[in-house]
């Protein structure tokens, strides 16, 4: 076996880390963490800590670490069958299932779901798609694609352009052209203090009917949103958002696509945040809870207003000419099916919603009135603890003096894992689904004495 210090070197040396500050890295300035396990909301790594994981991985590992059921089911498809593609008509008896469970489980108009590997590759799929759809019905200008500043869909180059949060832009020439970008629905951040919610949902409302007016709605094809923003900052919407953004997008023919990357298989307390919002998506974006990680795979669930489409296409082109070798991986699609088998046999969409709010709750009344926190926020098992420098002003601290990422390790220190949210001081929460009462009191704990510890 390899020692620490030989692991730590080939790290450095040879291994390109994603989202990571790659100077700092080599020269070996910034953490290194190596983990190697896991159970139920606790990881361990290598220097021996166990450490309660308050972001399951990237928001995805929903049923918790070290489930038995998944890795028996991936190891017994991996020996049955660790791969066949699904070109042509191909399948799995795996990916088949998890086909139908999955429609089983959506919100209501869905008719069929495409898989793929990755939130990113399932949003490519799903512009694509609005892309084709068009061209069928021979509106070839109707093209562009509305997303929200502070969104998260991905860091392709159509997704990375979708995300509307400047550390995915700079210095990588995005967002491309056909990508234009209206207001997040950021209660806390709005233009004016004296605004109500319902007055602000109305100014989300005009600066989109706006942006519609410039571009022509002859030219755009859809809006893609995630339920609540997630890297963004988690931002749940305020009340009535979903419903006066539906009917703008109606009356001017725009698809929806909702992602529920993170908020798809009940992180909400819902099964899907569309169900929670009330939104009527057109297609659905789907990868983190869909097998929470034990394998990549993702979902595109298409409507039954596009699919329509779709067929007609392929009748009249021939074959659509999309895929990954991968789509419907049946690793993937077999730790999917055992997967979603664990969510409803343990009860975790129900547990999502109590325990979430109990977080919630909790996290509200430990650390709401502290001087530096400007809003405490979240939904189902969803928290954010947002820092300012001042209460009143809601001035963010200075980026430089890294707030966020000095109370995420004072947690580390005391065994507890938060995220510090991308852009602006925003500390994230997004444990498993399966937190008990006493892992979330655990974290507000942690938070409170971290937050005393680092700002007073
Ligand atoms: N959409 C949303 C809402 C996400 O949160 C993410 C990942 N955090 C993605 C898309 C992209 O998923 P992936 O990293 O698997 O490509």
């Amino acid at each position: 076996m390899l020692t620490n210090d030989e692991l730590a070197r080939w790290d450095r040396e040879s291994f390109f880390h994603p989202s990571t500050h790659l100077g700092q890295f080599a020269r070996g300035e910034a953490p290194q963490r190596i983990i190697t396990g896991g159970e139920g909301c606790h990881i361990t790594d290598r220097d021996g800590n166990r450490l309660l994981d308050g972001f399951a991985g990237l928001y995805c590992v929903n049923v918790g670490y070290g489930r038995p059921e998944i890795a028996q089911a991936i190891a017994d498809q991996a020996h049955q069958l660790a791969y066949y593609h699904a070109y042509a008509g191909h399948g799995s008896e795996a990916a088949i299932t998890l086909a139908q469970m999955v429609m089983d489980r959506a919100p209501q108009g869905m008719a069929r779901v495409y898989f793929g590997l990755s939130g990113s590759d399932a949003n490519e799929t799903n512009i694509k798609l609005v892309w084709y759809y068009n061209n069928i019905l021979g509106r070839p200008k109707k093209k562009k694609i509305i997303s929200r500043w502070r969104g998260y869909h991905g860091s392709g180059l159509m997704t990375g352009s979708l995300t509307g949060l400047q550390l995915f832009h700079a210095k990588f020439d995005l967002p491309l052209e056909q990508v234009i970008h209206t207001e997040a629905p950021y209660y806390f951040r709005r233009p004016d203090a004296a605004m109500s919610e319902s007055d602000f949902v109305a100014h989300c409302v005009a600066q989109l009917e706006a942006l519609i007016a410039e571009h022509g709605a002859d030219t755009i094809a859809a809006f893609i949103g995630e339920p609540v923003l997630g890297t963004g900052g988690i931002v749940p919407p305020p009340a009535g958002y979903w419903p006066a953004i539906q009917e703008v997008l109606d009356r001017h023919d725009i698809l929806l696509i909702a992602d529920e990357v993170v908020t798809g298989f009940g992180r909400l307390g819902t099964m899907f945040g569309s169900d929670h919002y009330g939104m009527r998506p057109d297609l659905i974006t789907c990868a983190k809870g869909l097998t929470s990680a034990y394998a990549p795979l993702s979902a595109s669930i298409v409507g039954t207003r596009v699919w329509d489409v779709l067929t007609r296409g392929t009748d009249e082109n021939g074959v659509m000419g999309h895929g990954w070798t991968y789509s419907a991986h049946p690793i993937g699609a077999a730790a999917g099916v055992a997967n979603l088998k664990l969510i409803d046999s343990l009860g975790l969409v129900e547990n999502a919603g109590t325990v979430g709010a109990y977080l919630n709750d909790r996290m509200r009344s430990a650390v709401g009135d502290h001087a530096h926190v400007g809003e405490v926020r979240g939904e189902g098992m969803l928290c954010a603890v947002e820092l300012v420098a001042d209460r009143d002003t809601r001035r963010f601290f200075d980026a430089s003096e890294g707030k966020g990422a000095k109370v995420v390790a004072a947690m580390l220190k005391r065994g507890v894992i938060a995220r510090a949210m991308p852009q602006g001081d925003i500390l994230g929460f997004a444990p498993p689904l399966c937190l008990t009462r006493e892992e979330a009191d655990r974290i507000v704990d942690v938070t409170a004495e971290a937050l005393a510890e680092v700002l007073g």
